[in-house]
């Protein structure tokens, strides 16, 4: 009798739904939605732009979470000393406050972290519902109802 064929690695990672190829999945559509702004939020260059995550990536439950998300140039993103968000975070966080107060109150509301919730998450169900919101921007924007 032959042995039940071995599963690939390819295919054990389909099937768990918190395996890499899913957070990576997840992870380019959460970028892909953060670009679809077109310009960095905080100088408005067309330029260079980067995906930031307001909280760290390694926070799970927000590394998906399009409010999690600010399209910033690389200077604002990481290279000026005395503005951006990697290298002058406090700075960063008043101009963002002042730019965005809407935003600013999702991040006040959310910066504890439930223990409860840490587990709770699935990267491929993220993913699928990325890629539904990410249709629905794409037709807006191509339709016009979103304008940059
Ligand atoms: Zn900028």
């Amino acid at each position: 009798m032959r042995k039940p064929k071995k599963k690939s690695r390819l295919q054990k990672s389909r099937e768990n739904p918190n395996s890499r190829l899913w957070m990576h999945k997840a992870d380019r559509a959460w970028k892909d939605i953060i670009h679809m702004g077109g310009r960095c939020m905080m100088c408005g260059s067309t330029e260079y732009l980067q995906a930031h995550h307001i909280f760290p990536r390694e926070i799970k439950i927000y590394r998906h979470d399009p409010h999690n998300g600010v399209l910033l140039c690389s200077r604002c993103h990481k290279y000026n000393v005395e503005l951006s968000a990697h290298r002058n975070a406090p700075s960063f966080f008043i101009n963002f406050q002042m730019l965005y107060p809407e935003r600013w109150k999702w991040v006040c509301a959310n910066y504890k972290i439930d223990p409860a919730t840490k587990n709770d998450y699935n990267y491929m169900e993220t993913y699928k519902k990325l890629e539904e919101l990410l249709k629905v921007l794409k037709r807006q924007h191509e339709t016009g109802i979103i304008s940059h």
